[in-house]
């Protein structure tokens, strides 16, 4: 089994975590980042049963955002074997949930976005393109329910459902009938990589911010408060009480800085600023032109 591409996390997802930190994210733009981050649990989950039991000759495409003759579909996991590409739909729904009239709802009644749309939608586009690049391979597409807490009442058999106590078996047997991988196979793959876009434009999709708004400080890499003590030495989180490099957290604070503010130009004021004035200044000088590039003249240098 080949990882031809691997899963990153979304820029969306990594910017409304660093304003979570920073700002009080109204409860819309909240809710959203808790369901992305719970969906991205659940891919890297799937992730990690396909590394341990797909052993067969397969190729595994993860994450991709396909635009084809002006649409856009985005695929959760792919993997291409001898005879079949599968294509699958990561959910990580918890609780109870049922099937009523091929719609899906939580238990007490309240619909929810069906996956099956979703997941048709995405396996006619895939088709099209495949059929354009001359692949005779079968596509089979399932919504994969990774939450071992997921219970689905009235599903039919013929659902194309994989529910967690299947999981570990459908890549086993995918496993014993996957024959040999050629180069038509990588052509494929290569094709597909070629395709995927990075990120929509993050920017436009996060809440509004600006620097005057935001909480400064730098914060702690495993708990995200910005409640730190700082020493000569080290830093030490006074909410989880984990012991942190000065280095590391203030490199870390320049990364967030320039994500969130990408046409800033990075100074020594502008970073001591940003980290709350909690560190040193030489110290911060010296940790920019160590860790990032010098640009601009004497008087006016900045770090990319
Ligand atoms: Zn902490």
């Amino acid at each position: 089994m080949d990882v031809i591409k691997e899963r990153e996390k979304s820029k969306l997802l990594i910017g409304l975590n660093y304003l979570d930190k920073r700002i009080k994210l109204g409860d819309p733009d909240k809710r959203y980042l808790l369901n992305l981050e719970k969906g991205f649990i659940g891919e890297e989950l799937f992730d990690s049963v396909v590394k341990q039991y797909l052993k067969g000759e397969a190729l595994v495409l993860n994450d991709l955002l396909i635009e084809s003759k002006g649409t856009t579909f985005q695929i959760d996991s792919l993997v291409v074997t001898s005879d079949t590409v599968y294509l699958y739909e990561i959910k990580n729904y918890k609780g109870d949930f049922q099937m009523n009239s091929g719609q899906l709802y939580y238990i007490s009644g309240q619909e929810i976005t069906n996956p099956l749309i979703q997941l048709n939608r995405t396996r006619e586009l895939l088709r099209q393109l495949l059929k354009e690049w001359g692949s005779r391979l079968k596509i089979e597409a399932n919504v994969v329910f990774i939450n071992d807490s997921f219970t689905l009442y009235n599903a039919k058999i013929e659902d194309p459902f994989i529910f967690p106590t299947q999981l570990k078996e459908h890549f086993k047997e995918l496993s014993s009938r996957s024959k040999v991988i050629k180069k038509d196979h990588h052509y494929l793959a290569s094709k597909l990589v070629s395709v995927h876009k990075d990120d929509l434009p993050y920017q436009k999709q996060l809440p509004f911010y600006k620097l005057d708004d935001l909480i400064k400080g730098i914060s702690c890499c495993y708990c995200g408060s910005v409640d730190l003590i700082v020493t000569q030495r080290s830093c030490y989180c006074k909410f989880c009480y984990k012991q942190m490099s000065i280095e590391d957290l203030v490199t870390e604070s320049v990364k967030e800085l320039k994500f969130l503010f990408p046409d800033q130009k990075v100074t020594t004021t502008l970073v001591d600023e940003w980290c709350g004035n909690s560190v040193n200044y030489r110290k911060i000088r010296k940790i920019l032109q160590n860790d990032f590039m010098v640009s601009g003249t004497t008087s006016g240098t900045y770090y990319e």
